[in-house]
């Protein structure tokens, strides 16, 4: 059963906890996470990789709220970072150093001046000119990294483009055709600033099919078991993330047959696998609280504006994502379809479009459902919005993980210059 559900009486809570009472304690929007729903993800998903003896590295790019980075850390789970912001807040949270990846195209060199500094596990190299750089910098503080070259096994993901990460035409990764990636990590295995640390890949986002993941792995392993014959180390193989959720019944994600693929391919092959979920681990475990303004009866639809916008929730503007959007009450039968928008100035600012909803009035609440991953992470301050604060449920109580930033603390990070002369 999904974290968020309806009660005897139809209203919707979590934990036992309604959802309406967080909302008038908390104020409107809010974005509320169950703790037992993402500890039951995050233990379902290392259960599934645990015949691999899989360590977990959680992507937090999909949701960076300290409270839940914690909670995952005491969970066993490292962390998959993209930045040397969400390495501050990794450690911030708790987590050591040496169970951190860092993943992305283009780290500078004072970001891995930093992940080297601070002892990081492991850096996912993603072209010849970054290891080259990670080398110099290693060289020059007097350490050896461990690096891990990222490939590129030109593998459709079936998912949207925007999400999608492991063809030849995207930026990510180091093309296995030719002998670059050979090549490359023959080198690393020779320079004395580096010590190569194995394989990574990562394919794409929200992938519902295991195809995909069978075929780039398959090319994977393929690779690793080369470079071994080779007489190179490679001790670990990254898998990556990208295992897709049910956004329409926001259901919890099922990793049994993803288990089960990972465990044909390579259990007994003598790697070690690390995994980088994000999605999978939170996206169900979290939903955005709205409150209704108004309702305005267009000429050809009904339009419910709500007060939270795509500064709040960007995937409906950006990927056309599909988010159920429940009403906290108890549903009155269906009076037609709507558009549930913000009031951000774009048309583009919708929560969902052309939904059979009941009738709704000013001051109701809403939940925008499956909204726990890339959801607070991707908010913004456009239109001068403060983006939605935080909360999170532990054994039925609300605890704050973030507030709302005040609008005069944005105002105050700015400087006027003198436009005297302009007068
Ligand atoms: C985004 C990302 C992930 C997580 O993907 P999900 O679809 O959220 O599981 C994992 N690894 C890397 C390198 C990523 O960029």
């Amino acid at each position: 059963m999904c974290a968020f559900h309806r009660d005897d009486n139809h209203q919707l809570c979590v934990d036992g906890l309604l959802l309406s009472n967080i909302i008038n304690q908390y104020g409107s929007p809010i974005y509320v996470y169950s703790a037992a729903g993402i500890i039951d993800a995050f233990t379902k998903f290392q259960t599934a990789v645990s015949p691999v003896n899989g360590k977990v590295h959680f992507a937090m790019k999909a949701n960076s709220a300290l409270g839940i980075l914690a909670l995952i850390n005491k969970l066993g789970g490292g962390m998959d970072i993209v930045s040397i912001g969400e390495l501050a807040r990794a450690l911030a949270a708790g987590c050591k150093p040496n169970d951190v990846v860092f993943s992305g195209v283009g780290k500078t060199a004072a970001d891995i001046q930093e992940a080297l500094t601070c002892g990081i596990g492991q850096i996912n190299a993603e072209s010849a000119a970054e290891v080259a750089a990670i080398s110099s910098i290693a060289a020059n503080m007097g350490v050896i990294a461990p690096v891990a070259l990222r490939v590129n096994v030109n593998v459709d993901p079936g998912t949207h483009a925007k999400i999608s990460t492991g063809q030849l035409d995207t930026k990510f990764g180091i093309s296995t055709n030719q002998h670059e990636v050979s090549d490359l990590y023959q080198k690393m295995a020779d320079d004395p600033h580096i010590i190569p640390t194995g394989l990574a890949v990562h394919i794409g986002s929200q992938i519902s099919n295991l195809a995909p993941f069978e075929q780039a792995y398959s090319a994977l392993l393929a690779l690793a078991i080369d470079l071994r014959d080779a007489g190179l180390p490679v001790p670990n193989l990254d898998l990556g993330g990208g295992v897709g959720v049910d956004y329409k019944n926001a259901e919890p994600t099922n990793f049994d047959a993803y288990g089960a693929l990972v465990k044909k391919l390579f259990k007994d092959q003598g790697f070690k696998l690390g995994f980088e979920p994000g999605r999978s681990i939170i996206a169900n475990n979290g939903v955005l609280l709205t409150r209704v303004i108004y309702v305005k009866q267009g000429e050809n639809k009904r339009f419910i504006i709500a007060d939270a916008a795509m500064n709040d929730l960007l995937r409906p503007t950006l990927y056309e994502a599909y988010h159920p959007i429940w009403t906290l009450a108890a549903p009155d039968v269906l009076t037609g379809k709507a558009d549930i928008v913000g009031p951000v100035c774009e048309t583009g600012d919708y929560l969902g479009l052309n939904r059979d909803m009941p009738e709704v009035n000013g001051g109701d609440g809403l939940a925008v459902m499956s909204a726990g991953a890339y959801g607070a992470a991707m908010a913004s301050n456009y239109n001068s919005r403060s983006p939605a604060a935080e909360v999170m449920v532990i054994k039925g109580s609300a605890h704050l993980l973030r507030a709302a930033r005040p609008i005069a603390d944005y105002i105050n990070d700015e400087h006027i210059p003198d436009l005297t002369h302009f007068r």
